[in-house]
């Protein structure tokens, strides 16, 4: 495959992707209606025909590898498939017209598709209130940490102290940081969960809160979830549920009768927003009783004559987003949880968990795999035992897109080496998963017959294998050393 040439290095004088008619009226120089200092001095643009230009961009759009086009075990947590009927829905012209700032009265199919969305995360997770307004699941661990922090000043107690597992997301720590409170870091037990023993040692009344991921990042399921709970609650202590995995669990377990105090939910990820290369997200809050005096306000309340805004919240954290959320992302979620329905979005989980043991069997004892357990929508798998090949983990990644795969999650989580993080999902059949067993047996074959092969992959991208700290910062792709 050819690189791609730039629409600068396309361009030939004189080309045209548009015709009008003649001017029939006087010429004007811009530099005499708008001063010389408004024209561009450098006004080279590339001089293309329409079918160069829409060549161009679809040829750029198939170099990359993605969801619509193949297998994508990064999963849920970076791109699950996202139904096409969620992008009808969230470009409806009432949707995408409205001002974020319009009057109530204005905005009352919004505010509704708003207020029911949270309903029904409210029923999927077992929470009496939610707010929508955080713009991604870190936002959302932050708005929730701000509200234990608010939690424990009304109630005059000190706590500074946020218990985070070594397990966890990166973003867990930093928004513990942000929100002024000191991250301790609690050991999972060589079962990659977390050891209640610990937590008693501890936890203390300078503790805050604790953070958990459940299932967490190794797919395992916090067998002692309740107990964990209690052993915070009896130190006085709240329990915060970051619930980026709520795919694993949709309609079979509820987090609230766990006894989470509070969590929030990655709408992009479990509820399907495209959301690759940053944006856009939505990570709404969902909290028991207790917490919910401090939600952020405005709250969208119903009343007898149709949806308000409520302003007046005096224990509120105030607002964290400056309008009431990323609506088209809650546009979204909605169309999504609506299609599925309950029985639905209980059958993305059961699917999401099937596919996910599926690999785990047919890779097992081919790959290492660290923790052993039956796993839930993900299965981590180390790739240690290829080390004595000189084969590292990478060079498996990247072997991968030769075969029109796209490479797992890698080095996540950190506790596992050479970690290889698959999950599935729910959309993918039997044929597309035994094609990326059948590649990843293919490669450890490789990594034991013939390393060079790996070494020097991937062998049939547009480019090959790039300096990745200078290929971040260096905007020609085309670069090779
Ligand atoms: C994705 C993720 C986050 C952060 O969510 P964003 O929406 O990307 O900000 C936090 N924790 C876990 C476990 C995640 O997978």
């Amino acid at each position: 495959m050819k690189p791609e040439k730039s629409l600068f290095e396309l361009s030939c004088p004189g080309r045209r992707a548009w015709s009008l008619p003649e001017l029939d009226v006087p010429a004007v120089d811009p530099a005499a209606v708008f001063g010389s200092n408004m024209v561009r001095a450098d006004n080279r643009l590339p001089e293309l025909s329409e079918i160069d230009i829409i060549r161009h961009f679809t040829r750029l759009s198939t170099l990359n590898h993605h969801v619509d086009k193949g297998f994508y075990p990064l999963g849920s947590c970076t791109m699950k498939y996202n139904p096409k009927v969620n992008e009808l829905t969230c470009r409806l012209p009432g949707f995408t017209s409205l001002h974020p700032y319009g009057p109530e009265t204005l905005i009352q199919g919004a505010l509704q598709l708003m207020f029911e969305l949270g309903e029904f995360l409210k029923e999927i997770t077992g929470f009496d209130a939610v707010t929508l307004q955080p713009a991604a699941g870190a936002h959302g661990e932050l708005t929730g940490i701000m509200m234990v922090r608010r939690y424990f000043e009304k109630k005059g107690e000190n706590r500074n102290l946020v218990l985070v597992p070594d397990s966890a997301h990166g973003t867990n720590p930093a928004s513990v940081v942000l929100s002024g409170f000191q991250a301790v870091q609690i050991k999972s037990t060589d079962q990659g969960l977390i050891d209640p023993q610990e937590l008693m040692r501890t936890c203390n009344n300078s503790v805050a809160c604790l953070m958990v991921t459940n299932p967490n990042t190794l797919g395992l399921f916090e067998s002692e979830i309740k107990r964990i709970c209690e052993i915070m609650h009896e130190q006085g202590a709240l329990v915060y549920l970051d619930g980026a995995n709520l795919n694993a669990y949709l309609g079979i377990h509820r987090p609230a009768d766990a006894g989470f105090d509070l969590m929030h939910i990655n709408l992009h990820k479990t509820f399907s927003t495209p959301h690759g290369g940053g944006g856009p997200g939505a990570g709404p809050v969902a909290v028991k009783k207790h917490l919910e005096p401090f939600l952020p306000r405005p709250v969208i309340v119903k009343g007898e004559n149709g949806y308000r805004l409520e302003y007046d919240r005096p224990d509120s954290i105030g607002r964290v987003l400056g309008s009431l959320g990323q609506f088209l992302v809650l546009v979204r979620a909605y169309t999504y949880i609506r299609m599925l329905g309950a029985d639905g979005l209980k059958r993305v989980a059961e699917c999401a968990v099937l596919n996910a043991n599926y690999i785990r069997r047919e890779l097992e004892g081919i790959y290492e795999l660290p923790y052993a357990r039956r796993s839930l929508h993900e299965v981590v798998f180390s790739g240690n035992n290829l080390k004595q090949h000189g084969v590292r983990t990478l060079d498996v990644a990247k072997r991968l897109l030769d075969f029109g795969l796209h490479a797992p999650t890698v080095y996540f989580p950190l506790i596992v080496p050479e970690a290889l993080m698959i999950e599935p999902t729910e959309t993918e059949s039997k044929e597309s998963l035994d094609e990326f067993v059948q590649a990843m047996k293919q490669i450890a074959e490789e990594a034991r017959t013939q390393p060079e092969i790996l070494h020097n992959a991937p062998h049939s991208t547009p480019v090959r294998r790039l300096d990745e700290a200078r290929a971040s910062r260096l905007l020609d792709v085309n670069y090779q050393e």
